[in-house]
């Protein structure tokens, strides 16, 4: 079947068409320059903006894929976790769309599609291991099956991507942060300043990233009273600092999700990763190497489909469609959504 995917839940407006695991179409409009100046995501902007570009999104997406709209089969939605006015934006959008067609209407979970991304692209069978990182977000899931998840634990604060953002804008480097501070980092020597190693001496899977941040202020502000200012060498060291620090938490935490989800003895474990902190080259590396050593295969998807996009929506929504179930128009808008709490009240057979 031809399914439309519509994603809204945070600061991307975007449609995408897929056929099974083929892509026709994936178009995805961010809001940044929009949010800019407020120094991050302004909910009510993001919104009205949403409402906006979702139709423009689905216009292109058609026109890329070379479909009619009145050839879609079926019409997926972000119906959270997120923003709520965003959520409600593609929510609306995709009842009027699968009641004017006449076509089944399924809501996913924003973090479900995340975490079915790599099976868009790789054969990977249930259950792997995943390492959630994005903006938003950082959890370790045992992913079972498209609605049977496992979560073993995640942040008790900010999301790494969130981390490398604040990093940039202390260090007056450009926005999203994660690529100018990794980029930043490539001449910086990681050993210069301390950072912590937070909730390594706890037991279990959380993290937390916050202490990072602080840190990192803190001996910027030092800097600039010791100097009158930040030299581009003393700017590579906090960088290069800060993201060793991240990648050591990340991947020893890793290393504990590993042992829970070894235990489950699966056939064909595997580690994949998705967020769009997975496009760190140095996190990746480590992961790799860690994978290597525990005998895990290592899947990270392409990048455009590791960040927000609606493809991982329509391929989570055609997962839910193909056990035979589908919403009907009492589908809501969830703001917060657990992944292991299960699917949003859902129609059908679940065959
Ligand atoms: P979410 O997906 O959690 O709803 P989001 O839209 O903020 O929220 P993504 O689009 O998945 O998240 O990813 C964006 C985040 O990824 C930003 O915080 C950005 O700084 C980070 N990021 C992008 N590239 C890199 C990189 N090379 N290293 C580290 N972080 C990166
Ligand atoms: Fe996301």
């Amino acid at each position: 079947p031809l399914i439309l995917g519509l994603e809204s839940s945070c600061d991307d407006s975007a449609a995408a068409l897929l056929r099974g695991t083929q892509i026709l179409s994936s178009v995805v409009r961010g809001q940044n320059a929009l949010h800019a100046q407020f120094g991050g995501v302004v909910p009510e902007i993001a919104a009205r903006a949403h409402a906006e570009t979702l139709d423009v999104c689905v216009e292109a997406a058609l026109a890329e894929a070379g479909v009619t709209l009145e050839a879609v089969d079926a019409i997926a939605v972000t119906a959270g976790p997120g923003l709520i006015g965003g959520v409600l934006s593609g929510v609306m959008l995709a009842k009027g769309l699968a009641t004017g067609l006449g076509v089944p209407l399924v809501g996913v979970n924003h973090l479900a599609g995340h975490a079915l991304t790599p099976r868009l692209t790789e054969d990977l069978p249930f259950p792997y291991l995943m390492l959630l990182v994005s903006g938003g977000h950082c959890q370790f899931l045992i992913v079972r099956g498209p609605q049977d998840f496992a979560r073993l634990g995640g942040t008790i604060d900010d999301a790494p991507g969130e981390a490398f953002d604040k990093t940039a804008r202390l260090l007056g480097l450009s926005q999203p942060g994660g690529p100018s501070v990794e980029d930043a980092a490539r001449d910086g020597d990681p050993d210069r300043f301390r950072f912590p190693r937070p909730l390594l001496d706890r037991p279990g899977c959380d993290l937390s990233f916050s202490g990072l941040k602080t840190a990192l202020l803190r001996q910027r502000d030092a800097l600039i009273s010791e100097q009158g200012g930040l030299k581009r060498q003393d700017r590579a060291d906090l960088c290069a600092g800060f993201q060793a620090a991240v990648r050591d938490v990340l991947v020893e935490k890793t290393a504990r999700a590993i042992d829970l989800y070894l235990a489950d003895a699966p056939a064909a474990p595997a580690l994949a990763i998705a967020g769009g902190v997975a496009a760190n080259g140095v996190l990746r590396g480590a992961l790799t190497g860690l994978c290597t050593a525990r005998g895990l295969r290592f899947c990270a998807p392409p990048l455009k489909l590791c960040t927000d996009n609606a493809a991982m929506i329509a391929y989570a929504g055609g997962a839910l469609l193909e056990a035979g179930l589908h919403h009907d128009m009492t589908l809501s808008a969830r703001p917060r959504w657990p992944l292991d709490a299960g699917a949003a009240p859902l129609i059908g057979s679940g065959k």
